[in-house]
């Protein structure tokens, strides 16, 4: 199994170098963080984090990679659910375990897929890789990226109707 996602992982890493080298970017962080989103087995969608260094506007691999997902087949299975895991990659060889913003977008995009597994990078783990029953990940102590934690130390913006709506998933 490991072998597998080892091959996975070299995938996503090639493809993220592939990706750099076609738009003669360099990165603005040292950490390459990407996900493959995998139905039966097979990457159906991959996403990469987008940081904008000119607004506080960004999508980690995880929200990409499901967005994406949903808008190619998303829309189309009406009440029918598919089954997918999440397998995110951090290319530096660090933890990937999805932040509180990526949990957030998992719970929103559940009510189109199944979310089943979720598989990280995480060097303390045998094998260098964790997997986690999405339930109880979402249910875990929340993991705040680096970025939203320089994010807190800039000045709050008024959002227009959502004071108190952190966690507002009642659509009824
Ligand atoms: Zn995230």
């Amino acid at each position: 199994m490991t072998t597998k996602f080892d091959r996975l992982a070299n995938t996503m890493m090639n493809k993220r170098k592939a990706q750099y080298s076609a738009s003669g970017f360099t990165s603005i962080t040292n950490s390459n963080h990407m996900c493959a989103i995998l139905k039966d087995g097979a990457p159906v969608s991959y996403g990469t984090n987008v940081y904008n260094t000119n607004d506080t506007s960004t999508e980690h691999a995880e929200a990409q990679a499901l967005r994406k997902l949903y808008e190619r087949i998303g829309k189309t299975l009406n009440a029918k659910k598919i089954t997918i895991d999440i397998f995110v990659v951090r290319t530096n060889g660090g933890n990937s375990k999805p932040c509180m913003r990526c949990i957030n977008q998992m719970k929103y995009y559940s009510q189109f897929f199944s979310i089943r597994y979720v598989y990280y990078t995480c060097p303390s783990e045998p094998g260098g890789i964790r997997c986690v029953k999405f339930s109880q990940l979402a249910s875990e102590e929340p993991h705040i990226c680096a970025f939203d934690r320089n994010l807190k130390k800039l000045p709050k913006r008024r959002h227009d109707n959502s004071s108190n709506s952190s966690n507002s998933s009642d659509s009824d």
